[in-house]
């Protein structure tokens, strides 16, 4: 079976990966190239309590187990680590917050009350978004994947593919095809930043708020992100994202201010209406969606790639309406 998939983002890779393990021969067509959407620049963290509220993902634990597989495959390309493992901290932000993660700490065997307000997410883990990007891509490469960078303005174009799988992250809004999806769009800012000497960055990825995601390099980290519902572009504004994001963090980080600002990055992230969990499955014959995967990115694309591929070669009528 001949695949065409729009979007090379972390979607877009785990469709191509769980089809062509599965015997289809994919091409993968992009306008930028290989994680130049949302997915390049994603902070990194991957873990079950996302959110402000932290309320425990659906699937949590089939989305983790999907991606880590993933993120083996790249590691096993590049030969070496493309993520910290070791977990996440996660400051409380009130007490019905604390209820709520005691609570998943006495049900769930991934999370651990440290004192008052902190938790040990032991679960999380922290991508390095690009280096990952950049490994999945490699071992595609040796399965026969095809890249075609190239914006695909109809879908029509694709006609001579057997499916279409369109996992183009924010560029879903151009076609016409899919114009009954319910979704919103929100842009994302984050701040590289590196510490200076004698500042010392904490010693695991911090998420309250705001969050700190560690890099693989020991100075270097992420700061993030704003949620900006109105936009008229997807340009970085790092005065912006200073302001916003510098008294967020700071409760999990004091220094923060302290820290050089390398660059601030933004990109755009599809929201569902209604519901967190993905957009998934057959539009019409031959035509099919993978998006909205909102913060979860990092928590559902090996999940969503992996379902998504085993309708398509198994013929189910896996529509979007069977999902959340
Ligand atoms: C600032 C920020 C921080 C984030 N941090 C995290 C995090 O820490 N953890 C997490 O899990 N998630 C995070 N996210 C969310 C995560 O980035 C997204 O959920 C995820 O990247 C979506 O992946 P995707 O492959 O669906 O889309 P994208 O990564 O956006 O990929 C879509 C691709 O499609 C291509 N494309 C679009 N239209 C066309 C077209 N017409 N023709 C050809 N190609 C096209 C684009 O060039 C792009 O490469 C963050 C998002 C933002 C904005």
């Amino acid at each position: 079976m001949k695949i065409a998939i729009v979007g090379t983002g972390f979607t877009g890779l785990s469709c191509a990966w769980h089809l062509v393990t599965k015997g289809c021969e994919v091409t993968l067509f992009d306008a930028r190239g290989i994680g130049c959407g949302a997915s390049g620049i994603a902070a990194g963290l991957m873990h079950p309590y996302v959110g402000e509220e932290s309320k425990r993902s659906l699937h949590a634990d089939e989305g983790m187990q999907a991606s880590l597989e993933l993120i083996q495959v790249a590691e096993e390309k590049l030969k070496e680590s493309v993520a910290r493992r070791g977990g996440i901290l996660r400051l409380s932000s009130d007490a019905e917050q604390r209820e709520r993660l005691l609570e998943y700490s006495k049900q769930f065997g991934d999370i651990e009350p440290l004192d008052e307000s902190r938790f040990w997410i032991k679960s999380g883990v922290t991508v390095d978004s690009p280096r990952y990007l950049k490994g999945l891509w490699e071992a595609l490469v040796d399965k026969g994947v095809k890249l075609i960078i190239q914006e695909i303005s109809e879908l029509q174009t694709l006609n001579g593919f057997d499916h279409i799988v369109v996992a183009a992250g924010a560029g879903v809004a151009q076609f016409p095809e899919l114009s009954d999806l319910k979704y919103s769009l929100l842009k994302g800012q984050v701040l590289v930043c590196q510490a200076p000497e004698g500042i010392e960055l904490p010693e695991k990825s911090s998420v309250c708020k705001g969050y700190i995601a560690l890099t693989q390099e020991k100075e270097r980290c992420i700061i993030g992100s704003t949620y900006e519902r109105t936009f008229s572009d997807s340009l970085p504004d790092r005065a912006l994202t200073e302001q916003t994001l510098f008294p967020k963090t700071a409760l999990l980080f004091p220094d923060v201010e302290k820290l050089h600002v390398l660059e601030c990055k933004a990109g755009v992230r599809v929201c569902r209406k209604g519901h967190y969990f993905p957009l998934v499955g057959k539009i019409q014959d031959g035509l099919w969606v993978a998006t909205a995967m909102g913060s979860r990115g990092l928590l559902y694309h090996g999940l969503i790639g992996k379902q998504l591929a085993e309708a398509l070669v198994s013929g189910n009528n896996f529509t979007i309406s069977s999902n959340p």
